[in-house]
């Protein structure tokens, strides 16, 4: 499970992230909810080693290190960025091997590859198509399978319907909870806040670097300042669902 208590991320004497604490359960998908620059991308980067920070952040009780990404990855915890991170001029087969470059059991892994066509057969079709060449829903699975293929005991997944049309985000979202059902430890960052209250166990709100609310996904459904407060009215809200 993990636990991040006190999380501070300065960006020179800017303080954006300002003593957060949350936790994410096994098997359990948590979101982290709030307007733009609230914080969230500089949170989960911070817990993925990506940025340096104070307080403490542990997975399974073992402290992840701050600033060292490819340490926490091997302790299972995977992000994929905002924006997907994929890799636009190499193919959706080299961008995969990505996935697997710092596991040890090769074979397994290569195996792990071919498993990932099975289950999305349009990578499998694409495999060696240029990966700047799929859509926005397709490179979002890629980044998702990419990441699966680090075998992470929890995925953090930022924004990941950024950018998407409704019914591809409906896609993503929907491939999300299978994660989940799979018993995956995900921690989601949206500002489709509708959406995301529909999938996700619980959920945390951030205003300014500070977490103002949380609670079960259907205490916050429920709360008019999630759409209100933070998300720029029910308008805002009402355009994802
Ligand atoms: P969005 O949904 O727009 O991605 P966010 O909630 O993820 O927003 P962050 O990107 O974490 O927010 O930004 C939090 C705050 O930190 C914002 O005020 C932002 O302007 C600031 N910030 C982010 N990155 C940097 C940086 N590299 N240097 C300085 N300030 C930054």
């Amino acid at each position: 499970m993990l636990k991040v208590r006190g999380l501070e991320v300065f960006y020179g004497p800017i303080r954006a992230v300002r003593g957060i604490d949350l936790d994410v359960g096994k098997g359990e998908i948590v979101a982290l909810l709030g307007a733009n620059g609230a914080g969230k991308t500089t949170t989960v980067r911070a817990i993925a080693g990506l940025s340096s920070c104070r307080g403490e952040v542990t997975y399974d009780g073992r402290a992840l290190v701050s600033n060292a990404a490819e340490r926490n990855l091997r302790a299972g915890i995977s992000l994929v960025p905002e924006g997907r991170g994929i890799l636009g001029s190499m193919t959706v087969e080299e961008n995969l091997l990505m996935g697997i470059y710092c596991r040890r059991d090769h074979a397994q892994a290569l195996k792990d590859v071919e498993d990932m066509y099975a289950r999305f057969p349009i990578l499998g079709e694409r495999r060696i198509a240029t990966a700047r060449l799929l859509s926005g829903g397709e490179q979002q699975m890629l980044a998702i399978a990419r990441a699966l293929l680090t075998r992470p005991r929890l995925l953090i997944l930022d924004e990941p319907s950024l950018g998407l049309a409704p019914k591809t985000s409906d896609f993503v979202f929907d491939l999300i909870a299978g994660l989940k059902k799979e018993g995956m430890a995900i921690l989601l960052v949206e500002q489709k806040a509708r959406q995301a209250l529909k999938i996700v166990d619980r959920a945390y709100l951030l205003e300014t670097g500070r977490i103002i609310k949380s609670g079960s996904a259907a205490e916050l459904a429920g709360d008019p300042s999630v759409s209100e407060a933070f998300l720029g009215g029910k308008a805002a809200v009402g355009t994802t669902s």
